[in-house]
């Protein structure tokens, strides 16, 4: 057998020590450009992890806000990584068949999650809740359900504590590696950079060595996506879009069993929902 295929969604506010948006926003001078080091090397460690077990060829994809963090400098020079905004799968762009498994590093806990560092579920200024077949969503299910279509299982997350929890729930075969413990939404009790690249490098070995065992994200067909936003107008100009339902005063619902179809959707309604967040 070849070396397996890694494919890497890396994000930003589950690196260990990262307590604020300042630390994660790229306009910011004084704080991202230290925590963007910071979240590229525990990209590295991941590839590093699990190149020890036997990974070969690795693409990372650059998933925090307009996607391109990672210092080139800290990754191993074979690896290739996707870099900017806008992509048609986002978080889970360039995914494909021939991975062999997926690594989500730095990532966090879905909006209106108690004690997640900076949740959300792409936007907390627009979107209050994101349910598909009834189940509210973190980005880690979202985007897992990509990677389920080409049959590719998530084996190792990385972030707080209450974000390996509520995904472990949903992939039980996922090694997850916890960076800090959260205080409410704007405070960490972090272990230091260097041991979370230490606890990520092992975790990384760990999941790809026991890569048998782990299963693509499925949701079942028919499947239906729920939007509740965070105001009406935003609901407004999201039940614009063909084939969307507006069901209540803030959500909006759309079903389709194709879940590419349904991921597109997804972020068509919520950009366009954000669209009418512009004063009139
Ligand atoms: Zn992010």
């Amino acid at each position: 057998m070849s070396a397996p295929r890694l494919y890497v969604s890396a994000d930003m506010e589950g690196t260990a020590a990262v307590a604020s948006w300042t630390q994660v926003e790229p306009a910011n001078a004084s704080e991202y450009p230290y925590y963007r080091r910071l979240m590229s090397l525990e990209v590295r460690a991941a590839i590093d992890g699990a190149r020890k077990a036997g990974v070969g060829e690795v693409l990372v994809n650059d998933s925090h806000y307009h996607m391109r963090n990672v210092l080139w400098d800290e990754l191993p020079p074979d690896v290739r990584m996707i870099y900017g905004n806008r992509k048609p799968f986002s978080m889970a762009q360039g995914i494909d068949g021939s991975f062999d498994a997926a690594f989500f590093t730095g990532y966090h806990a879905a909006v209106g999650t108690r004690d997640g560092v900076l949740d959300h579920t792409y936007t907390s200024e627009t979107l209050y809740e994101t349910r598909v077949n009834g189940k509210p969503c973190s980005e880690a299910m979202l985007n897992a359900g990509v990677l389920g279509v080409a049959g590719v299982p998530v084996v190792l997350i990385t972030g707080d504590r209450a974000t390996i929890e509520q995904t472990q729930a949903e992939m039980p075969w996922i090694t997850g590696v916890v960076v800090k413990d959260s205080i409410g939404r704007f405070a960490t009790n972090s272990v230091s950079p260097e041991r979370a690249r230490e606890l990520i490098f092992a975790g990384a070995r760990s999941a790809i060595e026991k890569l048998g065992e782990a299963k693509p994200y499925v949701f079942e067909a028919p499947i239906a996506l729920e939007l509740d936003f965070v105001s009406t107008q935003n609901a407004d100009f999201a039940e614009l879009i063909p084939g969307f339902d507006r069901i209540g005063g803030r959500t909006v619902r759309f079903v389709h069993d194709d879940y590419l179809t349904i991921f597109r959707a997804f972020n068509a309604a919520f950009r366009l929902g954000a669209a009418a967040n512009a004063h009139v």
